[in-house]
């Protein structure tokens, strides 16, 4: 079969290439692909910046962000051949550590957790791929290819689970979003503030394409002219998701009474000019929490899969701006113009 591969650490080793079938011992399930998400840790991996392959194995195996169809299940598992599935991409630490032990491997503590397609296991752009039943997700056939965000919406679901664990005030409970970036995990974060009746806002430095449009489908107000005219709009909560240094340091030190701010993206590391000082007394007289929010666990791909559910489908299917075929896989690598969400498709 062929799959998507990479030599971790090794820069653009990325090549489509004949492997082996899966190994019955990676799971009971056998399911073949039908499309997988790309995203920026993909294109990290693929510069060299990221990645580890399988113990004792030169290349990985390249893909988090699944789709596939069950063609064979082990009887009482759950699944059925035919079931739409998408894999979880964490798995829990073998120690295990405290937070693995009851399931919340998203939390792991000592770092020896393993991800699809990104750290020690093999991911799921391979033509079949197999998965224990416990870290396989049944979709909704009628989501169809909206399906492959379920993985992106995990993470999302993740963030709001805990900004509204973190929320300290039962009384007054938030009523403004700002989210900065409007890729996919800043646009479904808006929608997942939206579905929470929140007056939800999209920051991003594009002011022509896809996602002014989109961001108004959702009824969410966009912003496009600088981050710092957003001083005024003191959101209760400010999802980040662009990663970019100097918008993270001119978000931070604006923090409003009570609010949170959760930090989502991992752009690169670059200098941006920060006023710790500030930052801190604003920080301080606001009583505002700053946090960093990474991965799932279980619960978020069904809170995922219930957001899904109650959206738009026409919305969700804009979010795909492209599709690629298997065959010219790398472009869905090259980052184009416009592209918000680029799907690989395997039939
Ligand atoms: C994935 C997460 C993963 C993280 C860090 C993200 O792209 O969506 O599941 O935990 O990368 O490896």
């Amino acid at each position: 079969m062929r799959a998507i591969t990479v030599h971790p650490q090794q820069p653009h080793s990325v090549e489509l290439r004949e492997v082996a079938e899966p190994a019955r011992a990676q799971g009971a399930l056998l399911v073949e692909a039908l499309a997988l998400g790309v995203c920026g840790t993909d294109r990290e991996i693929i510069a060299g910046d990221y990645g580890e392959a399988p113990d004792g194995e030169p290349r990985l195996i390249l893909g988090h962000e699944s789709l596939g169809r069950v063609l064979e299940a082990p009887p009482d598992c759950g699944f059925a051949r035919g079931d739409l599935v998408v894999g979880i991409v964490r798995h829990p630490d073998p120690v295990p550590c405290p937070a693995c032990a009851t399931g919340q491997w998203d939390m792991c503590r000592n770092g020896q957790y393993t991800e699809h397609g990104i750290k020690g296991l093999h991911g799921f752009g391979a033509q079949r791929w197999r998965i224990a039943p416990e870290y396989a997700v049944k979709v909704d056939a009628a989501l169809g290819l909206n399906a492959v965000l379920m993985e992106p919406t995990s993470v999302v679901a993740k963030a709001w689970d805990h900004i509204q664990r973190l929320w300290r005030l039962a009384a007054a409970p938030p009523r403004r979003v700002l989210v900065t970036g409007a890729g996919p995990i800043g646009l479904l974060a808006a929608l997942l503030g939206q579905q929470r009746g929140l007056d939800v806002h999209v920051y991003d430095h594009n002011k022509a394409g896809p996602k002014p449009g989109i961001t108004a489908a959702l009824g969410a107000t966009y912003h496009c002219d600088g981050i710092e005219q957003l001083d005024t709009l003191a959101p209760d909560i400010i999802i980040e998701c662009t990663g970019v240094p100097s918008v993270i340091a001119t978000l931070l030190p604006q923090v409003a009474p009570d609010a949170l701010i959760c930090l989502t993206g991992v752009g690169a590391s670059r200098r941006a000019d920060f006023d710790i000082g500030l930052f801190n007394r604003n920080i301080v007289l606001n009583n505002g929490v700053v946090f960093g929010s990474v991965n799932a666990n279980l619960q978020h791909y069904q809170m995922a899969a219930d957001a899904l559910a109650r959206a738009d489908p026409g919305w969700l299917a804009r979010l795909i701006t492209r599709r690629v075929p298997l065959d010219r896989y790398a472009e869905a690598f090259d980052g184009r113009k416009g592209d918000i969400k680029v799907v690989i498709e395997f039939e």
